[in-house]
């Protein structure tokens, strides 16, 4: 059985009906490596940007030289807080200590809660050829960081993607996008994590609750950001944090582009980190590394 009901009266022009937001800051990230060699570059998590609240960490890691990711994330621990990986190109496994596994390949993803513990490992199930991804941090709030861990799958076919006036798409991860509504729901951040295209000639209004902190990455190509009459170009690598506002605008700059645009409620809570344990008080910080070395993540 079908339900189809009219939307017009539903459907906002975003564009003239709502504030547009504007770059407060732009960053370029920090070339680094991590887990046991990966060459990557920190995007979040560095002295030029320390967070944008409630995210802690932003990597890209991008390569196409074997020995920049052979070495992957052999077990480690988490806990506290949540990380989405997200893969544009190669394949990587994901094996924990509470008994799941999956393998993360191109346009697909995975939402792992750390919760009160995990230990897992991130390997690379390829030994040539481009790798290309992403992996975000999300914080829990205080009241949440010792939920029980999770793990969230997401195969390409799992991420709707929103066909938009003004010729992009959006592939909708968390949130909502022209009645398109991400899988991942639910959680008390509301973060909203969408990968969106633009064409060349193109435009796209991306939906931002006021109140949500956020930013956007051009991850290929360049794209223009802002209103009509306000934009600037963001170039590929560059990552704008976003100013408040209701939406946020992206248009072509020429070519074709696609970008990330992330946004969460943020918590505005104290933060105690050591690696990757990320709690509120250096005395849950101690309980953390006794309660690994102790085996009882
Ligand atoms: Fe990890």
């Amino acid at each position: 059985m079908t339900q189809s009901t009219t939307t017009t009266s539903n459907v906002t022009n975003a564009t003239s009906a709502s504030v547009g937001r504007a770059i407060t800051k732009s960053v370029r990230g920090m070339a680094t490596s991590d887990g046991a060699g990966v060459k990557l570059t920190r995007l979040i998590g560095t002295p030029l940007l320390r967070r944008v609240d409630p995210f802690l960490m932003l990597d890209e890691f991008r390569s196409d030289e074997p020995q920049d990711y052979l070495a992957g994330f052999p077990d480690h621990p988490h806990r506290g807080f949540e990380t989405f990986t997200y893969m544009l190109a190669g394949k990587f496994r994901h094996r924990d200590n509470k008994g799941h596994e999956g393998l993360l390949g191109a346009g697909g993803g995975q939402w792992m809660t750390a919760g009160r513990g995990i230990v897992h490992s991130e390997m690379p199930e390829q030994e040539e050829g481009l790798v290309w991804g992403f992996q975000l941090w999300i914080n829990l709030p205080a009241a949440e960081k010792m939920t029980a861990a999770g793990y969230r799958d997401l195969q390409p076919e799992d991420i709707p993607i929103a066909e938009l006036p003004g010729g992009a798409t959006a592939r909708v991860v968390a949130g909502r996008v022209a009645n398109v509504v991400g899988p991942i729901e639910g959680k008390t951040t509301a973060p909203i994590f969408v990968e969106v295209g633009v064409p060349a000639g193109g435009e796209a209004t991306i939906p931002v609750p006021r109140g949500h902190e956020g930013f956007v990455y051009a991850f290929e190509g360049n794209v223009r950001l802002g209103d009509i009459g306000k934009e600037r170009v963001l170039t590929r690598g560059e990552l704008a944090v976003l100013g408040d506002g209701e939406h946020v605008r992206l248009s072509s700059a020429g070519d074709a582009a696609r970008a990330l645009v992330i946004a969460g409620k943020p918590l505005n809570e104290p933060i105690a980190q050591h690696g990757p344990f990320v709690m509120n008080t250096t005395e849950q910080i101690q309980q953390a590394i006794r309660d690994f070395q102790n085996g009882e993540f």
